[in-house]
């Protein structure tokens, strides 16, 4: 007899699969989770003392199942074997070639992942989609798994789109706003969804597991990040405005974010959204409107995409003008790498764009980000496309160890991430003043600094969506 009521499997071993997986095994210890996944360093990394990746509260809950009722394995094929329910949580990323390059989802990681529990399941499973996916994913992934399935085994499958902010990621997991599950509205699918709601509620209020059909669910998850993404794009684009006629977005966010119907969250200025989700999932919507012959829905949402790179490159032109237009051979400290606070992760990160740029005007960049890698920096800043190479990187690129180091002595500094080390009341800015060059200017892309208190120091402060 085994001690677990429930096993569950969760292909994909990422910022998603890891996190969310680990918290199922924390809030259900009689329910076993093994994490699978191919890259064999990311599950060594998992087994080891030093997690892959950096969220407030993972290590403690790591800690306390491993080896319990958590597991991670590169076994993809027994974890499948084993499991009642399986989780794909694999990366969907944008595609880079091919038809629909640089819109459209690669689902080709998805399709491995349902071909292989296709080919090894043995029972009968609820596979369930938690990775972002295109609206009606679900159904590609039925069709490979009802082609494999003989009379002895069913699959049923779910979505179960991921909500977690990196950086948040515990906290939304424990306590989330709500959770989806989305079924074919069939008496099988019905019973399958009543399997995953049986495991949420085990500590999710149940009023806050919402179930619906496949399809809401999965166009929901687009939904919801492009509708959070506009947020930030409208707050950009009247950054801009406030710069060219003397109004501040700080106060103009306050003054509509009062408004109840608006709300204050997601009004923040600032050099622009990162990460590996929102740019992403934008574009999946465009090239689903495009898809369904809906020119002018594709329009919309891609002007997201757009007013988001046009804000990093104002920004970066706002550096050079600021900086008796030329950079070349001046330092330049970059504060935050990652693509916001509280995050390892620098995928689609502002500072990517504005230190490639910045290196490509001949500056010397240095760099110091509290959780982001020398190597993870230089990887970014040599990817194809970005812009510089190797050699540009070598020459013109050094990852500091702390802001003291990469500030001193450098004409600009640019805050590229709202680390709370880097706020007034953490870091003393009077004494990188004076380890400055003179005049020494300070870019403020995440308005966390302020700035009258700057100039009293002697900065030259050049603040998103102020003009003085
Ligand atoms: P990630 O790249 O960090 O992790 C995905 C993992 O899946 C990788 O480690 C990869 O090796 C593994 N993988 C790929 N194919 C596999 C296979 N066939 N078998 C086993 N392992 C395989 O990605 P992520 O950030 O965790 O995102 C996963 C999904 O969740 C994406 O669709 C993403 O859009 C979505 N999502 C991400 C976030 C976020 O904040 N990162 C939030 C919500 C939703």
């Amino acid at each position: 007899m085994s001690k677990y009521d429930l096993q569950i499997c969760c292909i994909g071993a990422g910022y998603v699969g890891g996190p969310s997986s680990a918290v199922i095994a924390y809030k259900c210890p009689n329910v076993k989770v093994t994490i699978v996944d191919l890259n064999q360093a990311r599950i060594d990394a998992w087994n080891s003392d030093n997690l892959p990746i950096y969220e407030p509260g993972l290590d403690e809950i790591v800690f306390a199942c491993r080896g319990k009722n958590l597991f991670f394995s590169t076994d993809v094929d027994q974890a499948i074997i084993d499991a009642d329910l399986i989780f794909v949580s694999v990366n969907t990323p944008t595609k880079k070639s091919g038809m629909g390059a640089g819109m459209a989802a690669d689902l080709a990681y998805i399709e491995t992942a349902t071909r292989r529990i296709a080919q090894v399941a043995t029972t009968s499973k609820v596979v369930i989609e938690k990775s972002t996916v295109p609206c009606r994913t679900a159904q590609s992934m039925r069709t490979i798994l009802e082609a494999n399935s003989s009379k002895d085994i069913r699959f049923d499958i779910l979505s179960n789109p991921e909500f977690l902010a990196e950086g948040t990621a515990i906290s939304d997991l424990t306590n989330p706003d709500r959770v989806l599950i989305g079924c074919l509205q069939t008496p099988e699918g019905f019973a399958a969804q009543k399997k995953l709601v049986d495991v949420y509620t085990r500590w999710i209020p149940k009023e806050r597991v919402i179930t619906m059909n496949l399809w809401s669910s999965e166009l929901s998850k687009l939904a919801a990040n492009a509708l959070l993404a506009q947020r930030i794009s409208s707050i950009n684009a009247l950054s801009a405005i406030c710069e060219a006629t003397g109004a501040d977005v700080d106060e103009v966010a306050y003054a509509c974010g009062t408004d109840s119907r608006i709300g204050p969250k997601f009004l923040k200025a600032s050099v622009g959204f990162g990460g590996s989700c929102f740019q992403k999932d934008i574009l999946n919507l465009v090239y689903l409107s495009e898809q369904l012959f809906l020119p002018e829905v594709a329009a919309y949402w891609k002007s997201v995409v757009t007013m988001n790179e046009y804000q990093k490159m104002r920004f970066t032109h706002r550096i050079v003008r600021t900086l008796f237009n030329t950079v070349t051979n001046k330092k330049i400290a970059l504060l935050g790498f990652a693509f916001k606070k509280d995050t390892g992760d620098t995928r689609e990160s502002a500072a990517i764009t504005l230190s490639s740029y910045l290196i490509q005007e001949r500056a010397n960049v240095t760099i110091y980000d509290p959780k982001v890698s020398q190597k993870q920096i230089m990887m970014d800043l040599t990817e194809p496309g970005v812009g510089t190479n190797e050699a540009d990187v070598n020459k013109h690129v050094t990852v500091c160890g702390s802001v003291y180091e990469a500030c001193a002595d450098a004409a600009a500094i640019v805050i590229c991430t709202e680390w709370d080390e880097f706020k007034m009341d953490q870091t003393d800015y009077k004494k990188i003043f004076d380890s400055m060059q003179k005049p020494a200017f300070i870019f403020d892309g995440r308005l966390i600094l302020d700035a009258p208190k700057l100039r009293e120091i002697g900065f030259r402060v050049e603040t998103i969506g102020k003009s003085i």
